[in-house]
């Protein structure tokens, strides 16, 4: 695997595989990669000529700083992972270069951005699409894959690339679990192990609540789930929302598809978020 570090070194490479026709998938990460991020590159080695990993811990995408001071870093075993994964090119930047020019990007995605992380977590999306656009630019990828654990942010980026007219394909990605329903995460590992132990309770009150989907309105689902974490004194729930699939705005009438809830717990200090589908 060719570990790039600068801009121009990793232009240069993708012009010259752009010439030669190969084609380029892309998953951009913020390292410390788990089967998650490995089901990403896995994709993407199935459906590209050439796979592209980038790690880079976004600072401008974290509302809150010491989330950015927590989050883990563990480059050596990144490197390890993604040569078992024969992932073809990783580009791991530095602040510097990525930020070069200040991040003076504004995006602007409407309703969109108005709910869920969005509406927690001011300026988060911007800071994203700031990042993986430059990073496109780069880059240029045919494809590139994002997970579903992130929902709204694959929603994000797919506009993102509508609006700067960009010619790639947006991939999303199904969520890969741990065999006890944990989503999988980077920030699973900030957890203590009593902490880690009650975590999977998020996916098992999800699937609760999807079972009962034909009996309860949206409204009683949502006070079901509520009710749930209330008996859990160590969670804290952020929220639960229960949106349309595409428009991601709230849904309060029956509707029979394209239904996911959202949800944001506090757990031992460590946000989590997960999704689940109801129709
Ligand atoms: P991150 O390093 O957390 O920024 O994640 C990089 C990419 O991996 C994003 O597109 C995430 O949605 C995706 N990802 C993270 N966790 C998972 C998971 N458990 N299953 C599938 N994709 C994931």
């Amino acid at each position: 695997m060719k570990i790039i570090n600068t801009i121009e070194e990793i232009s240069q490479i993708t012009d010259r595989l752009k010439q030669e026709g190969k084609t380029i998938g892309f998953v951009p990460t913020m390292g410390a990669l788990h089967k998650g991020h490995i089901s990403l590159i896995s994709r993407s080695k199935e459906e590209n000529d050439v796979t592209i990993c980038s790690i880079f811990v976004n600072p401008i995408q974290f509302n809150n700083k010491e989330d950015l001071e927590k989050y883990p870093i563990r480059t050596d075993e990144d490197i390890l992972i993604l040569e078992e994964s024969n992932c073809d090119i990783l580009f791991i930047p530095s602040q510097e270069e990525v930020y070069f020019e200040p991040a003076t990007e504004r995006f602007s995605f409407g309703k969109l951005e108005e709910v869920l992380e969005g509406k927690q977590r001011p300026g988060h999306f911007n800071g994203v699409a700031t990042v993986v656009s430059r990073l496109f630019k780069w880059i240029k990828p045919n494809k590139a894959y994002f997970g579903e654990k992130d929902y709204q942010q694959v929603a994000i980026i797919k506009d993102m690339v509508k609006q700067l007219d960009m010619p790639i394909e947006i991939i999303p990605c199904p969520i890969i679990r741990e065999e006890d329903g944990l989503a999988i995460s980077s920030r699973n590992l900030l957890l203590s192990s009593d902490a880690r132990k009650l975590a999977p309770k998020i996916h098992s009150i999800l699937i609760k609540s999807a079972y009962q989907k034909d009996n309860l309105t949206f409204s009683q689902i949502k006070s079901f789930v509520s009710s749930e974490f209330k008996l859990i004194k160590e969670m804290d729930l952020e929220y639960f929302e229960i949106v349309d699939d595409e428009t991601l705005q709230p849904i309060t009438k029956k509707q029979e598809n394209g239904v996911v809830g959202f949800i944001a717990v506090w757990l031992d200090g460590v946000r989590l978020i997960d999704i689940q589908r109801y129709y």
